[in-house]
């Protein structure tokens, strides 16, 4: 696909802390309130057409144009489940293209987002490390994203409230693109959610989870762990090789320490491979080392994948046994699974790729 970077000479949005901005509108010779107008339009009216904006004269609607991006992101396929899930396939005019998901759940309005382009990790059973890595995103391609769930939500009146970055890739080896996005998600001049609303995941990389416990933001932190043993995890998560077991939690070890939040342990549960009760057991162990709490989540099948579910009667029995141990487990619903719940067989489906994560 032929490769149509933005003009360089337009600044994006979406990529733009609010200062930035205003910086960037007075380097035009305009005044820091023009700006706070055009925010205003894009984040509180959803109007991203210049042309539209009335407040702003014919040449200055016209200069705006030309200088400023207002998202460029074409939706290639929507689905909408039966509980309420929309996703949608974004696809830039640069040819990269990202699942994003909103995810309802009583009053949150939660946005599963990608951060790269397919995935470096490899799980053996998700869609999205099949075909690798493609690219990264980058901060813009992020933030509209949840834009993009945001204008799917306007005409009920809601919000985007709860952000993860559990979508296609591994959000800490994008990290300053993540980290700028998150900013801007945060901040009350642009997205406004709040940094205890958003969650970062990851398969585990020690130092750059030792860099975000040095970020200001309180944040959450979850990593996929999905195996309660080192030879388990090599064989579920190619990437596990590069990174030891003993290393990822002590730097969640670390992140707790520093930020005082306590970190989440995501497990997939996949049927007859790491969901019986010897396993829990080890689990149970491994999370006494740490202040953790566990999400359990019952695996979605990918089709041409050889996983299965796990029966209910294994999660249940799996999640008593944490829970025996004190260890705090939930089981998180599971949803979308009548559109392709789990990140990357969209995209997979259009015929462009084999990428996406299970996490949703
Ligand atoms: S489950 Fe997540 S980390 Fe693993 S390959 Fe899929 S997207 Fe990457």
């Amino acid at each position: 696909m032929p490769v149509k970077p933005l003009s360089p000479e337009k600044i994006s949005i979406f990529a733009q802390l609010p200062d930035a901005f205003d910086r960037a509108v007075g380097e035009w010779g305009w005044p820091a309130f023009r700006a706070r107008q055009i925010r205003q339009w894009v984040f509180e009216k959803f109007v991203t057409n210049p042309e539209q904006m009335s407040n702003l004269s014919r040449a200055d609607r016209a200069m705006l144009a030309e200088r400023a991006d207002f998202g460029s992101a074409e939706v290639v396929r929507r689905q909408i489940s039966d509980d309420g899930t929309i996703k949608l396939l974004l696809r830039w005019p640069d040819g990269h293209e990202a699942e994003t998901v909103m995810i309802p759940d009583g009053p949150r309005r939660t946005a599963c987002v990608s951060s790269q382009v397919g995935c470096p990790v490899g799980c053996r059973f998700c869609a999205s490390g099949i075909g690798g890595v493609k690219g990264n995103l980058t901060c813009a391609q992020i933030v509209e994203q949840v834009y993009a769930l945001n204008l799917q939500l306007r005409e009920a009146g809601e919000r985007i409230t709860n952000i993860v970055f559990m979508g296609m890739g591994e959000p800490l080896a994008n990290y300053a693109a993540v980290m700028e996005a998150v900013r801007i998600l945060h901040d009350p001049g642009a997205l406004n959610i709040g940094a205890r609303r958003i969650t970062i995941s990851t398969v585990g990389v020690p130092q750059r989870i030792r860099d975000l416990a040095h970020e200001q933001l309180p944040m959450n932190l979850a990593i996929s762990l999905h195996a309660p043993t080192e030879s388990l995890r090599k064989q579920l998560i190619p990437w596990a090789e590069h990174f030891s077991l003993a290393d990822i939690l002590s730097a969640a070890r670390y992140y707790f320490e520093r930020t005082g939040r306590e970190v989440t342990l995501e497990y997939i549960l996949l049927a007859g491979v790491n969901d019986q009760v010897e396993q829990a057991r080890q689990l149970a162990k491994l999370c006494k080392t740490m202040r953790a709490n566990v999400n359990l989540i019952r695996y979605n099948e990918v089709e041409g994948l050889e996983y299965k579910r796990p029966k209910s009667s294994d999660v249940v029995a799996f999640q008593e046994v944490l829970r025996d141990n004190q260890v705090n487990a939930h089981v998180r619903k599971s949803r979308g699974r009548d559109i392709d719940a789990a990140c990357g067989q969209l995209r997979r489906k259009e015929g462009q790729g084999r990428s996406g994560s299970n996490e949703p």
